[in-house]
């Protein structure tokens, strides 16, 4: 486990600087002390400040130095699943993710899955990550499982355990009359025994209490996993929390068509709204970050800037689970603070902010043919900036400048997506597809150190979950075949739902 606090001078990096406008970057040299940024030198004024430099030194000449990425929306919950799926609408692959239609998985498989996925981030520049992680059950040993997992490989994460207690039968739309009835009670696996396990919602309140000064990476957030798969008291629950504790809150919104039509049929009282639903219930406001928002209507995206919430947009897994484009332009006219996330691995497949950032900006062209935002400097400015503000940490993370935490990437220049080099925005978000990552500082700890993960043996992490996959497999295989068997029955349901004319679409028409 890197120690924070490490004093380091990255030295004759150049840095990307977006307050210069993003296209040209400054030579200079980073300071880190007590892992925090310290001072950024321009070489221009000259290197009298590293004679006296006692700590560790890190040639940085020939990088590229960008704030670290904030992945702003991912699941841990299914990293072992990546590349089991090709395309198909999300309500057909939604079961075959989701950690409540497996057997329990032991604490170790979730140790694993998360270290994984952690090395990934990492080795993508990604230092911050939002893991919206679903436990089954939820218990301390399987949180401490991911918690330790986050600690050993350095990676800052903010984390919030997923809960929901209102069934799929009940929150999507036409489930319950196209899904047989012999079919209902076993759609979500084998009823298993939650004797002794702990209340979801008075769990995460007392994980929270005990470790929130326990280790500087790791922050927390509520997390509701979407306003209609979570019952009223639970979600008013939510809302207490959220202004006892000071949380952030991170919650799923309209992915898909079917839940805005769901949306409509369930809650009339709050004029078919999800946003009205989570207002109403106090989870809506500068400290709430909603994943996806595709569906969101046009008074809806309004109701969400007045609020100050984010929107943190997920375009890879959207596409590969056939929801259509979010409204990007709309939302940044809105004024809404916008996020990347890369969601789960097995429906995006990759945590990978480069391809988030390249969909942002090119996909705005789906809606709307005209010049204008969003381009290269406001991709990478949701990729970092949007990110930590989306998670409370504006101030702290985003930004390579004095008093920020000193979590960096350094790209190697002599990567052909930088040969020749004409702006550094441009071509991290065009150009750049991962492989330049060279090396990666969080919190002031090397990290990984030209392409070598410095904090996890990864040949022993490859060995170990090689010897879990055979019984993983096993248990994918079984519950793939239990929703396969239902495939017609879930397209039935999304016909039915994508026949409602919302007023509004996130489909082009053919
Ligand atoms: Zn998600």
């Amino acid at each position: 486990m890197p120690a924070p606090g490490e004093t380091l001078l990255i030295e004759g990096a150049l840095v990307y600087d977006p307050a210069a406008g993003g296209h040209e970057a400054v030579a200079a040299d980073i300071a880190i002390e007590r892992g925090r940024i310290a001072a950024v030198h321009r070489l221009a004024d000259g290197t009298r400040h590293r004679a006296g430099w006692a700590g560790r030194r890190l040639d940085a000449r020939g990088k590229l130095a960008t704030p670290g990425f904030v992945n702003a929306h991912y699941h841990s919950h299914d990293v072992l699943l990546k590349g089991f799926f090709d395309p198909e609408p999300l309500e057909a692959w939604v079961l075959n993710a989701l950690p409540r239609t497996y057997p329990p998985r032991s604490r170790e498989e979730i140790r694993l899955r998360t270290l994984l996925g952690a090395v990934e981030c990492i080795r993508s520049g990604i230092t911050t990550v939002q893991d919206m992680v679903t436990l089954f059950p939820l218990d301390a040993d399987r949180v401490d499982a991911v918690v330790g997992a986050y600690e050993a490989a350095g990676l800052r994460a903010v984390i919030g355990l997923q809960a929901a207690n209102v069934s799929p039968l009940d929150t999507v739309p036409y489930w319950r009359e196209t899904i047989p009835a012999e079919a209902q009670p076993g759609l979500l696996g084998p009823a298993p025994d939650l004797r002794g396990v702990p209340e979801p919602l008075g769990l995460v309140e007392s994980e929270f209490r005990a470790r929130r000064d326990r280790h500087p990476r790791i922050r927390w957030a509520l997390a509701p996993s979407s306003p209609e798969r979570c019952s009223r008291d639970m979600l008013e629950r939510f809302g207490d929390l959220a202004r006892r504790l000071e949380l952030p809150v991170v919650s799923h919104i309209y992915i898909t068509k079917a839940e805005a039509v769901g949306a409509r049929l369930r809650f009339p009282e709050f004029g078919g709204s999800l946003v009205a639903l989570l207002k109403a219930t106090g989870l809506l406001g500068p400290r709430t970050a909603l994943a996806h928002g595709v569906w969101l209507s046009p008074a809806e995206i309004e109701d969400v800037a007045a609020a100050g919430a984010s929107v943190v947009l997920n375009h890879m897994s959207n596409l590969k689970t056939k929801n259509g484009v979010a409204p990007i332009r709309r939302l940044l006219g809105a004024g809404i603070n916008l996020a990347l996330g890369c969601d789960n691995c097995s429906c995006s497949d990759c945590q990978n902010m480069f391809q988030a950032m390249k969909m942002f900006v090119l996909l705005a062209a789906v809606s709307d043919p005209r010049a204008g935002p969003p381009d290269s400097v406001d991709a990478l400015g949701a990729a970092t900036r949007g990110g930590a503000a989306a998670l409370g940490l504006a101030g702290e993370l985003g930004r390579i400048a004095p008093g920020m935490k000193a979590d960096l990437a350094l790209f190697d220049l002599a990567d052909p997506a930088y040969v020749p080099l004409n702006s550094p925005a441009r071509q991290l978000v065009y150009a750049e597809c991962g492989r330049g990552v060279d090396t990666v500082v969080i919190d002031g700890a090397v990290v990984m150190e030209n392409r070598v993960i410095k904090t996890v043996d990864e040949a022993a992490l490859r060995a170990e979950i090689a010897d879990i996959m055979p019984a993983f497999r096993a248990d994918a295989a079984a519950v793939i075949a239990r929703n396969r068997a239902l495939a017609r029955h879930f397209a039935e349901a999304d016909a039915r739902a994508w026949a409602h004319d919302l007023g509004f679409s996130r489909y082009l028409a053919a």
